[in-house]
């Protein structure tokens, strides 16, 4: 999951940045509003999350918010700022930001808050089930076929990524903007790595392989006992419904 960290105090940007990367997540970093905006612009479906201040040099938080709302509508925004009353909270909510968090925090907090912005929504959304897969966000703790997996904050969030989207083709560019940092380098073979100390602990003897590898492109989590790939979803092996 990648988070846009939205700061112009660097004191407080680095502290979120390492604090949010040692937990497995990308961060990309703006130091005010216009350049904010300038990321979302340029990369924005890279983006998971935007954790934003309000009080900005340049393009106020609120401007920036009504922008990414109106440009960027599906990503959630979590505003974090020193602006503790009332009216600003029910401002910022009412225009569209996901939840408000007031400073000083602490950081067990956010993350719990991070977690619930990055939740998919609908019932049981908490817990991430991909065939025989369990993933449980808040404790980070992997259950495949009833078997526990620990796994380092990095793993998780790659795995976590490939049981959001089950079944879909992931291109190694895809997985390192949205599980590494977009400034990544691309010709890195660190999605390959990691992906090889998934397979090692999550395939138990006897246990089909969940992350197939696509030729020339990327990865997919197969997620035996899940519903079948809708049609017309599983490449070029299979042609579009016939017609009439
Ligand atoms: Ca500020």
């Amino acid at each position: 999951m990648h988070v846009l960290i939205v700061e112009d105090d660097p004191r407080i940007r680095s502290f979120l940045a390492k604090g949010l990367k040692a937990e497995g997540y990308a961060t990309s970093l703006a130091p005010d509003g216009d350049q904010a905006l300038g990321l979302a612009a340029a990369f924005g479906p890279e983006y998971d999350l935007v954790l934003l201040d309000l009080g900005l040099p340049g393009t106020d938080g609120r401007e920036v918010l009504r922008r990414l709302r109106a440009e960027h509508p599906a990503l959630p925004v979590l505003i974090l700022t020193a602006r503790d009353d009332v009216a600003s909270k029910v401002w910022g909510l009412d225009a569209g930001a996901c939840d408000y968090l007031t400073k000083p925090f602490a950081f067990d907090e956010l993350l719990a808050r991070v977690r619930v912005a990055l939740r998919a929504p609908g019932p049981g959304a908490a817990e991430l089930v991909a065939g025989d897969l369990r993933l449980d966000p808040a404790t980070r703790i992997v259950h495949r076929a009833g078997r526990r997996i620990e796994l380092a904050p990095r793993e998780w969030a790659l795995l976590e990524y490939f049981a959001r989207h089950p079944h879909q083709v992931l291109s190694r560019a895809q997985l390192l903007s949205h599980v590494w940092d977009i400034e990544f380098d691309p010709g890195s073979n660190v999605v390959d790595v990691y992906v090889g100390y998934l397979r090692r602990k999550l395939n138990a003897e006897g246990l089909p392989v969940l992350l197939g590898a696509v030729r020339g492109v990327g990865y997919r989590l197969l997620a035996p006992g899940a519903p079948a790939t809708p049609a017309g979803s599983d490449g070029p092996a299979h042609g579009p419904s016939p017609g009439p």
